[in-house]
């Protein structure tokens, strides 16, 4: 694999992400509307804890042990990943029977992406969830792409997006056992298997992707890590704020979480308890690592500064008045370039 020159990245907010599948279905509408796609989310957002998309994604195997070593990954079914649902439209809206016949989907479905939205977990008062967008990490060491025997995966070489050509698929899916995120699906129809393009048709004009362009919590920042004025390389390389998810899968996934800081936990007299997180340590570390103290450590300091009444350069990046900072060089308006 040739090493690229520049590396993109993603920083998504998981305090600013109200969950509203936006990003969804922007990738939906734009790249995944064709036959044998239906079941293909791209990008997805699951309510975590959870067993997330595909179901139990993260006992599959995948990526690489301690050694560097390949670990032997499970090939993830339609079924896990959720089948698209079909809905009774013929008999809601052509067979004449009025408010008797409700819109529902049919068979009725056991599973599907996000299947469990804001469920969480902890007991009431304490119980607690959050929101996690997944999509390709784009990687920097691309366990798909050294799975694949036909070369048909990978780095661009000006920006480190992991792209699938299509021409060369043969539909073996070893990509889809290898990548330990499982972000790879089989489309049945054309026999090849498809994953996030990086949007690159956008980014080579200048133009954010879909998924973080209409992000309306503003939760996300694009951009390379290695652009200093840029917010990306801010978050991650700065500040330390923002942390991949699972990096102990030893891919160097390049999409890294600020972690989410929920209100604290309360007592038995229903008082907070400023000692204790509502989200446990355990958890946050077991999702994002050993980093993730140390960016909780600054968030909260940060925030305590704002409290007082102090500037915080930290919370103003997060904040983001100006929105195009956050997509810096990719804030050309897409209605403007010409296709
Ligand atoms: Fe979260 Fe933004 Fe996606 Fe909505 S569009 S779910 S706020 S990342
Ligand atoms: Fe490949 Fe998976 Fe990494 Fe994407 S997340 S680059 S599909 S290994
Ligand atoms: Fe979809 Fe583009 Fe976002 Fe990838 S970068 S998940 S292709 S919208």
């Amino acid at each position: 694999m040739t090493e690229p020159s520049r590396q993109l990245g993603m920083v998504i907010d998981l305090n600013k992400c109200i969950g509203c599948q936006t990003c969804t279905i922007a990738c939906k509408q734009l790249w995944t509307n064709e036959e044998g796609m239906e079941y293909m989310w791209w990008n997805i957002v699951t309510t975590v804890p959870g067993k997330g998309t595909p179901r139990g994604w993260e006992q599959m195997g995948g990526g690489f042990d301690e050694k560097g070593q390949a670990r032997t990954g499970h090939l993830p079914t339609v079924e896990e990943f959720g089948p698209a649902w079909n809905f009774n439209y013929d008999e809601v809206f052509f067979e004449g029977k009025g408010p008797t016949a409700q819109l529902k989907p049919s068979p009725e479905p056991t599973w599907g992406p996000n299947w469990e939205e804001d469920q969480g977990a902890g007991e009431y008062p304490n119980s607690y969830y959050f929101y996690l967008p997944r999509l390709c990490n784009h990687c920097t060491r691309p366990a798909c792409l050294e799975a694949c025997p036909r070369q048909a995966i990978f780095k661009k070489e000006e920006n480190g997006s992991v792209i699938l050509n299509e021409d060369k698929c043969n539909g073996y899916r070893f990509c889809m056992e290898a990548c330990p995120y499982k972000r790879i699906y089989f489309n049945p129809k054309r026999f090849i298997g498809q994953k996030c393009i990086l949007c690159f048709p956008r980014v080579d004009k200048g133009v954010a992707p879909g998924c973080v362009r209409m992000c309306p919590g503003r939760a996300r920042h694009f951009g390379y890590l290695d652009d200093e004025g840029g917010q990306v390389h801010k978050l991650v390389n700065v500040w330390k704020v923002a942390v991949p998810l699972h990096p102990e899968y030893g891919t160097g996934p390049n999409i890294y979480y600020v972690p989410p800081v929920l209100p604290a936990a309360l007592d038995a007299e229903g008082r907070p308890r400023t000692d204790v997180p509502r989200v446990p340590k355990e958890y946050l570390r077991s999702l994002f690592g050993p980093a993730v103290d140390e960016a909780l450590k600054v968030l909260n300091a940060e925030w305590d500064r704002t409290r007082r009444g102090e500037r915080s350069e930290l919370m103003d990046l997060l904040i983001s008045r100006k929105w195009h900072d956050m997509l810096r060089p990719f804030d050309h308006n897409p209605a403007q370039i010409a296709t």
